[in-house]
């Protein structure tokens, strides 16, 4: 069959290929044990279901929501922003909700490149960045993190020929894969350098309420970062409701519009229940992810603590629910985990697979029960 050329070179889906490596073990009748993908094991708050519940029966909400969002959602979303970051947001033109933040994520370049336009994506980083930039056609110039720059950019040795030619530049903090937060001082020296170069910041804040030691933060906050950027944020990570798909974008106007513009081809909003239960969360239940953060607080400290002894070595991460550890030396990431998965039964992500600069590390997610992250360790005790 024939598929578009932009299709083939695509990678192939990182997590597709561990799967198969499961599939593998498990036919061998042994119990795997998946830190794999980060997807939030425990519950939502019973409130936030209750308040899903109730918004199912209200016979308005089963037609076509808004396109950008209900004029509620918006609200909330303003109201958290001004409580959490001390950000005034205009909830008409500066708030669009999404289908999930990858859905905004992987149309943004559609909004807004020609085919060949350049653009910037940190490496490690989430691999739907780069993905959407192929389709949209656009090119892909990869900013290296790395950990003797505590995995943040350093847009100084960017080269200005690179500057000037980019039109977009996709980053996240606190950062998936290697748990690192920002901090203000970085955020203002992006938006500063992106303004001069005139390169459209998106900015993924995903893990925003996921940070350990410190406070959450926007790129919003630093002055001026409405004219360059816009900012994604999920309700799936700190309410543990991935599946749900409940997200928004945050921050320029212009690039707001030209997203939703896409977007009116592709879907039609978020189920209108689904936004009444996102109220609910981002007022109600604002004490949920602090709870949240002192059970992934006690789940790194305890691997850490287990499995040091045994000559793993972690970054000291401060954000998200991943563990970013160097793989042993000489050794290549994908064949080391592999080899974990088929000695221990423990599934754990290969560097590599969040792109070149990512060879050398694993990651570890934290969202597993504790009881089946201690058979884990005891399983490396035991085989590796
Ligand atoms: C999980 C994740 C997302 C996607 O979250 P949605 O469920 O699509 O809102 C976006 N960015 C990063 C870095 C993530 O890890």
């Amino acid at each position: 069959m024939k598929t578009t050329r932009k299709l083939s070179l695509l990678p192939p889906y990182l997590f597709a290929e561990l799967e198969r490596a499961k599939a593998e073990v498990m036919k061998q009748g042994k119990e795997v044990i998946d830190l794999g993908v980060g997807d939030p094991d425990l519950p939502p708050p019973s409130g936030l279901l209750e308040a899903l519940k109730k918004a199912l029966e209200n016979p308005e909400y089963h037609c076509y929501p808004p396109y950008n969002g209900t004029a509620e959602f918006r609200r909330a979303v303003a109201d958290y922003y001004r409580e959490t970051f001390g950000v005034k947001l205009d909830p008409e033109k500066e708030i669009l909700g999404l289908i999930g933040s990858k859905e905004g994520i992987a149309h943004l370049p559609f909004a807004l490149l020609d085919e060949g336009d350049l653009v910037l994506v940190t490496d490690p980083g989430y691999p739907p960045y780069s993905s959407s930039v192929i389709m949209a056609g656009g090119k892909l110039q990869p900013v290296a993190l790395k950990e003797e720059n505590r995995f943040l950019p350093d847009l100084q040795a960017i080269p200005e020929e690179i500057c000037q030619k980019a039109a977009l530049f996709f980053l996240n903090y606190p950062n998936n894969p290697t748990g690192q937060a920002a901090d203000l001082e970085f955020l203002t020296e992006l938006v500063g350098w992106a303004k001069k170069h005139d390169i459209i910041l998106a900015y993924d804040n995903a893990y925003a309420d996921i940070v350990l030691e410190g406070k959450p933060l926007s790129i919003l906050q630093v002055e001026g970062a409405k004219e360059i950027a816009i900012e994604f944020m999920s309700l799936s990570k700190p309410f543990n409701i991935t599946g749900w798909r409940l997200a928004f974008a945050a921050g320029n106007p212009e690039i707001l519009e030209a997203l939703l513009k896409f977007k009116k081809i592709v879907d039609s909003g978020a189920f209108c229940a689904l936004q009444e239960a996102g109220v609910y969360a981002l007022t109600r239940e604002k004490s949920f992810p602090e709870q949240m953060r002192e059970i992934y607080r006690k789940r790194k400290a305890i691997l850490v603590e287990d499995l040091t002894p045994l000559g793993w070595e972690f970054y000291p991460t401060n954000a998200t629910f991943y563990l970013w550890g160097k793989v042993p030396r000489g050794r290549k990431s994908f064949e080391y985990c592999r080899e974990v998965l088929l000695k221990t039964g423990v599934l754990i992500t290969p560097g590599i697979g969040f792109g070149a600069e990512g060879e050398g590390y694993f990651r570890i997610s934290l969202t597993c029960p504790d009881k089946d992250l201690q058979k884990a360790v005891a399983k490396i005790k035991e085989n590796m």
